[in-house]
This record gives C-alpha cells, structure tokens and sequence, in this order.
C-alpha cells in the first residue's frame, strides 16, 4: 500500500521550523526513575530554594518538563504541607483529575488520600489530603466560602497562560490576597510568552525557567486550503500510518462527535485494509469520557503497532502523552464565544491562534523529531490566525463571575484589579442580566435570592429556576431537569438505527416539550432501578444518566444544607413549566406567520431543532434553553409557554403591551407582552459606571 492509493490526500509543502534537542529518551523505567529523569528534577534545589526565598514565583517551562506533577510534591516535601495544604489548579476538569490520578501514583498513595482531586460534582478529598489538584472555578468557590483561604499553605496556579476566566479571577483574588497573608506562596506557571506580563502584574516578581526537552519538528502546510477538515485529516492519518517510521500520532478535533465520527472511520477504514497494515490503535480524548478510558492514552502501543490518540485541545498542554511523533493539526477548536445580542455564550469552532498552533506542533518533538501535518496554508497560518488567544473574560458571558464576585462581596466590580479586564459594556450587560432575574436589586447590590443563587454550581439562570422550583412546590422535578441540562444529550442516535432511536425516543416525548421528555426518562430510568440494560433498550447514554444522578445528589446536598424543601408538583406539570420560564425568560420566541420563530429579545429568526419533543408541533410561544447554529440557528430543549408567565415571572423584563396603544389586528391575538428594553435604575447606572 501506499500512498498514490488513497484518494484525496492533501498535498504537502514542507517548512522545517526549527529547534535544538538535548535529551535523551525514557521507557520502561521505574517511576521513580521516570520522575528523576524529568528535567525538572536537575533543578529541584534551585526551585525549592526559589519558593523559600519568594512569595510568588512564575514558572515557565516546555510542556511535559514535570511542572504539574512535580512542584506540588516539592512543595510538601519542604514542609509547606505542614502549615496548610498544597493546592494546584488547573483549567480543565479532566485534567484535574488525571494529573491527581498520577501523582497519587508517585507519591504511593490511593487516590483521595495525601494526594487528590476536586472538581465540580465530584470531590476525591479526604482529611488526609495534603496535595489538591483541583479546576480554577473550584478554587473560586472555595474563596466565597472563606476568603482567606485558610486552609492552603501554598497555591498553584496552573497553564495560567491558557487565560480561563476564572484564572483571571483568581488573579485579581489572589494578588490582594498575598498582601493580606504574607506566610502564602504562590506559584504560577506559563508558557513562555507571557511570563514577563504575570512578573509584571505580580509584583514584579522572579521568573524561573526550566529548559525544556524538545527535539525538531518539522512543519508541514497543505498547499491549498482544505474545505473539509475532518476528510482531510482521516486522510492523513491513514497515509502517515501507512508510510511513515514507527512512532504515534496526536490528532487535534474540536468535540466529542468529531472525535467519535473520526474514531468510527478510522476502525472501518483499518477494518478493511484486515492483514495489509500494522495494527493501528485508536483513542478518542474528550472531558466526557470515562476515567477507564482515559488512562490507556498513557499507556504504550504493543511493540509493532502504532497509537493515535485523538483530542480535544486538552492536549494541547495540559496532558502530556509521551512517544507521539506526529501530530495532526487542522487548526480549529471549539470555543465560548460570548453573543451580545442575546447576552448569552455559545460554543463555536473557531480558528486557532499561532501561539496555539506552535503550542500543537510541539506535542511532536518530546520523544524524538516530529512532524506536524498542519491541515491549512502556510498563508492562512500567517495571515489569517491572531498571534495569541484572546482571554475567556473577554469573549463570554459574565453573569456567573459577576455573582460571584458580589457574593464575594466584591462591589466595585470596574475597580476590580483584572489583569486584562473585560469589556465595560459586557460587565454591564452581566449586571443587567442579574438584575433581570431578581439577583441584583436597585442599587446593584446582591438579594437575598441572589445570594442562594451564588451559592449553586450553576448557571444564574438554572440557580434561578430551582429557587423558584421551591416556591412553586415543584423543586423534585426541576432538579432532576437541572441535573439533566448540565450533563451531555442522555439521547443515543447511532447512524445505523436512527429511526429505531428515534422510534424509542418518541415514547418519551411529552406534549410541554424537551425539558419534561427528559424528566421522563429520567423517571424511567429510576423505576428500572437505574439499570443499564435499561438505557441500551431506550437508546439512552447510561454515562449521561449516571452524570445527571451524581449531579442531582450534589444539589440535593445543598438544597439540604440551605434548608430548601424538595417538593413535588404531582401531576401538575404548569408549576414544573412556570420555574423554568422563571430562570429562561430571556430565551422566549414566539411563531412567526412566515416561518420558524422569532426570539422576542431581539426579533431573530430561529427554527425548532429536528431533535425536539416539539418538532413539526409548532406552538405559539416556547422558550428554549439554548441556541445552536448548524446550517440554521436552532433553539434546543424547547418548552411552550404561556405569555403570561412572562410577565408575571419577569416584571424586571417584560411589561404587558397597552392595548389602546395596539393595533386592530394586534388585539385580535390578545394582549401580548410586549419586549420592553428595560433599563435599571438611573442611579444604579450611574454609580456603576463610575465604579
Ligand atoms: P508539565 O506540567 O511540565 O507539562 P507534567 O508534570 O504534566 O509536565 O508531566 C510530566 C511527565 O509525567 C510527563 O512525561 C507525562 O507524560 C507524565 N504524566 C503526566 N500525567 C500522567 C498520567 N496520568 N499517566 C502517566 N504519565 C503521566
Ligand atoms: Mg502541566
């Protein structure tokens, strides 16, 4: 086989970018071998005596040179763990827990114990635990509840670089907080480019470099643009795997369905070659797989097969798979951008900047020298690309962070020492948002609902809705709704039996739309006695359903600890209907005359998604809980509405339309609650602005 056999391959125009080697290779040693061979481990007594003499640090160092896994066991190992324990934070929750999962492993311990995890919904700490691996929105929570952060001795602040928002939250949060405790030491990691602007912002503090072990990687550009990215990269794969030297592969894609997509084709692409190729081991790499799966990444191919691990971004820095020698890049990432039009965020595949393109290419030289298949131009790379990713607070929706900053009791929030702060105008629209839902009173101070909101991992609208649950007496049913928003799609729909999916699907719908279908299933599910044959006989993801329980049993535990009563609407689903209007006024829509909806926020056109309870059903008002855009914009999970509600639950939002005011046709259809733009308070406006 080779090549000239597979059509559609892109054709390659090579570059080499250059770069120095310095290390030699490891397999097969004994962890404590690995560990020494790390090249951190040659400058350990410098770091240590580093972290003595300074109250903060930047580090920078090349991915997978031992920053994560080893600063945090130095730390304890100096007796830092005795005053307090050692937290380290990291931007993503998979990699929390991965990382934790090996350091458990070096230090001897079981996972939980000296060394453990926590992330949202899920808390693998104990007393003992002295070693924290946790995400950075965890640590924000922890600071609500006590804003010295007593507990820790010493913090980490991991892949600050990666700029998440709540990195750049605990920032600002931090650096007032090392005035206040002095005996607290801070270290912050990056990579290269930024480390002279966190010095800066850190009270100039010292930079310490570890010098990495990178070895050439050669660069390769398609010669023209690719228009299908997911084809063009199959098709790479399959030619390195076929003609190039031993070694794996690392394929960046943008979320789980690629992942999967690409995944299937490849075991039937390798399925039909049979005897003709060397066995080719594929593994998908998302947040949403199990724990199972994720530690066979790091475990090496059978002696004369060949890996290829098949990522989100996660492992762009923030997992280091060692003996990949290629790596596929097609150049886009899925992101949370933030919509000012409908002041929410969606996720978007976007292009990605150069910093993260060299950060990609990289992943190829740590074991030997690489290549790197970029699937676009070396135009496009330099002309069309932004040189550094914008930060997170820059680009999404604030209302959680701005809840939490006030509950934080935080009230200047344009006073608030950002590193790079966000637009006026968004900060504004989050405060507008809260204000909306009852969250923020006149004088943009925190309610008393606003306060029980802060206190839920969840977003303000869904913290909303299950507050409300408890007034209206249908909070059993609204956190098992809860629970399922903020899990994947239970709803399983394999290319070879979608209509038997949907057959099953359909037994579950209920008249009032998605969010009561999937209470539904939910309530299946339980009466089955959570079983998994089950969920294999309905179509339904048994990993969703196991999330969405966990979850439901995290918010139990706090509507306990606040006193809020659990109650069922019985038969009474209006309640159920009322809640989540009460938390997704802002995403109501109602029947266009010519086709599809419009949204009343800001008179958009949007269509019922193929997927809904409520597709070709067609009522005049729903609101939906989130907006996706494909070949058009459509709503997903849909629920119809009566006007009304929205009046009643949004006074703040919406006011009734004044009928003397309407035309004849109008007062035909009813009084209709007409959009009214609303503006806070002058005053609140004001005092806002001037910080
Ligand atoms: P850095 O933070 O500097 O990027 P890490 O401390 O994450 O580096 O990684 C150091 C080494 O530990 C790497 O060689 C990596 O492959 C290994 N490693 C990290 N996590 C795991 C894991 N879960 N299983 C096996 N090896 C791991
Ligand atoms: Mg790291």
């Amino acid at each position: 086989i080779n090549m000239a056999s597979l059509d559609g391959a892109p054709e390659w125009k090579q570059k080499a970018e250059g770069k120095t080697l310095s290390y030699g290779i490891i397999s097969n040693q004994s962890i404590t071998q690995q560990r020494a061979g790390l090249p951190i481990a040659k400058l350990k007594t410098e770091l240590v005596n580093a972290f003595n003499n300074n109250q903060v640090l930047v580090v920078i160092g090349e991915t997978g040179s031992g920053k994560t896994t080893q600063m945090t066991q130095y730390m304890a190992e100096m007796g830092l763990t005795k005053k307090g324990i050692v937290g380290c934070t990291q931007p993503r929750r998979v990699a929390a827990l991965s990382v934790a999962k090996r350091v458990a492993e070096e230090y001897g311990c079981t996972l939980g114990q000296e060394v453990g995890y926590s992330i949202r919904f899920d808390d693998m700490t104990s007393p003992e635990t002295i070693i924290k691996y946790m995400t950075d929105g965890m640590l924000m929570r922890e600071y609500l509840a006590d804003n010295d952060l007593n507990r820790y001795s010493a913090l980490m602040l991991d892949e600050a670089h990666e700029r998440t928002i709540h990195t750049d939250v605990l920032f600002g949060l931090l650096k007032d907080l090392l005035r206040r405790r002095p005996s607290l030491k801070l270290i912050v990691t990056s990579a290269t480019l930024d480390a002279e602007k966190f010095s800066k912002y850190f009270f100039d503090c010292p930079i310490f470099t570890i010098p990495g072990r990178t070895f050439p990687v050669t660069v390769l550009y398609t010669k023209e643009p690719e228009s299908d990215y997911l084809d063009a990269a199959l098709v790479t794969i399959m030619q390195i795997h076929l003609s190039e030297p031993a070694g794996d592969i690392l394929v960046f894609l943008t979320g789980q369905e690629e992942i999967d997509t690409c995944c299937e084709t490849l075991y039937t692409r390798m399925e039909a070659l049979g005897d003709l190729a060397p066995e080719l081991i594929v593994l998908p790499v998302y947040s949403a797989l199990p724990a199972e799966m994720q530690s066979r990444i790091f475990e090496p191919a059978p002696e004369g097969s060949r890996k290829c691990v098949v990522a989100t971004n996660i492992a762009e820095a923030s997992l280091t798979i060692d003996g990949i020698y290629y790596v596929v890049d097609p150049g886009f990432c899925k992101q949370k951008a933030f919509n000012p039009k409908l002041g929410m965020d969606s996720l978007v595949v976007t292009p990605i900047s150069q910093a993260s393109a060299r950060q990609r290419a990289g992943r190829a030289g740590r074991t030997g020298p690489g290549k790197t298949y970029r699937l676009y131009t070396e135009i496009a790379y330099k002309n069309e690309m932004i040189a550094t990713n914008v930060p997170e607070i820059q680009r999404t929706n604030l209302g959680n962070v701005v809840l939490q900053l006030k509950a934080m009791g935080i009230n200047d929030l344009l006073g608030f020492d950002f590193m790079d702060p966000p637009p006026v105008a968004t900060m504004i629209q989050a405060m507008e948002g809260l204000y909306a839902l009852g969250a923020l009173d006149d004088e943009g101070l925190l309610t008393r609902l606003g306060r029980k909101m802060a206190e839920f991992p969840l977003e303000p609208n869904l913290s909303k809705m299950l507050l409300l649950s408890v007034d209206l007496g249908c909070s059993e049913e609204i956190l098992t709704i809860v629970s399922l928003l903020s899990v994947d799609n239970p709803f399983y729909r394999p290319k070879d039996k979608q209509s038997q999916a949907d057959t099953r699907k359909a037994k579950f719908h209920q008249v009032e739309g998605d969010h009561l279908t999937l209470l539904q299933v939910y309530r299946g599910w339980e009466a089955s006695k959570f079983s998994n044959p089950w969920c294999f006989e309905n179509f339904i993801q048994a990993r969703s359903m196991k999330r969405s329980q966990d979850v439901r049993k995290q918010l139990t535990t706090i509507m306990d600890r606040y006193r809020l009563d659990i109650i069922t609407a019985g038969k009474n689903f209006k309640k159920v209907q009322m809640a989540i209007c009460a938390g997704f006024f802002t995403n109501a829509a109602k029947k266009d005359p010519q086709e599809g909806y419009r949204t009343i926020v800001d008179n958009n056109i949007v269509y019922i998604h193929p997927s809904s309870a409520l597709f070709q059903k067609n009522p005049e008002w729903v609101i939906y809980h989130e907006l996706v855009l494909t070949t058009k914009e459509y709503m997903r999970n849909i629920m119809v509405i009566d006007p009304k509600w929205l009046v009643e639950l949004a006074p703040a939002f919406y006011k009734k339309g004044d009928p003397t005011q309407m035309t004849k046709a109008k007062r035909m259809e009813k009084i209709e609650p007409l959009y009214d733009r609303f503006n806070p308070p002058d005053a609140w406006r004001l005092s806002k602005r001037k910080g």
